[in-house]
């Protein structure tokens, strides 16, 4: 059965997309610590990140960095931080989070409620700094 990620994917699942390649996809986290919370994937589907093929992963990584850039752009903050955790999602899939101050990135932080505007502006303004990189 196709993963939640690879169906959104494929449109079967709505999404926040930010960003959007042959080989990788990039939309705002649903339960986000920070707004800007991305999670970039690669549309392959393999739910352990190491276990990528090489030229894969290093693509994912490569995809990222063009997103992370773009969420510097979009979203005030101090610097776009990383983290790979996989716990939920059996899909690999790296999060960018915005951050202010290294507590940001803890996760048993309360996540954010926003509305869907907000998803939608947020996801647009990632999207249009993407393309201008
Ligand atoms: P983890 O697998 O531990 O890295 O966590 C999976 C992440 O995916 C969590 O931060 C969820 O909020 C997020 N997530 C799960 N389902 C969706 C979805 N349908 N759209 C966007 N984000 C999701």
């Amino acid at each position: 059965m196709a993963s939640i990620f690879t169906r959104i994917v494929n449109g079967e699942i709505p999404s926040y997309k930010v960003a959007e390649n042959e080989n990788y996809y990039a939309f705002l986290d649903i339960n986000p610590l920070a707004k800007g919370h991305t999670l970039v994937i690669p549309k392959m589907e393999e739910d352990y990140i190491f276990n990528l093929p090489a030229d894969v992963y290093a693509g994912l990584w490569e995809f990222a960095n063009k997103v992370a850039k773009a969420i510097d752009k979009a979203v005030p903050c101090k610097r776009v931080g990383v983290a790979v955790l996989g716990m939920e999602v059996p899909h690999a899939h790296i999060h960018l989070v915005p951050l202010n101050s290294e507590s940001d990135l803890q996760f048993s932080n309360q996540k954010l409620s926003l509305t869907k505007e907000e998803f939608e502006q947020i996801a647009s303004n990632i999207a249009q700094e993407f393309l201008s990189l």
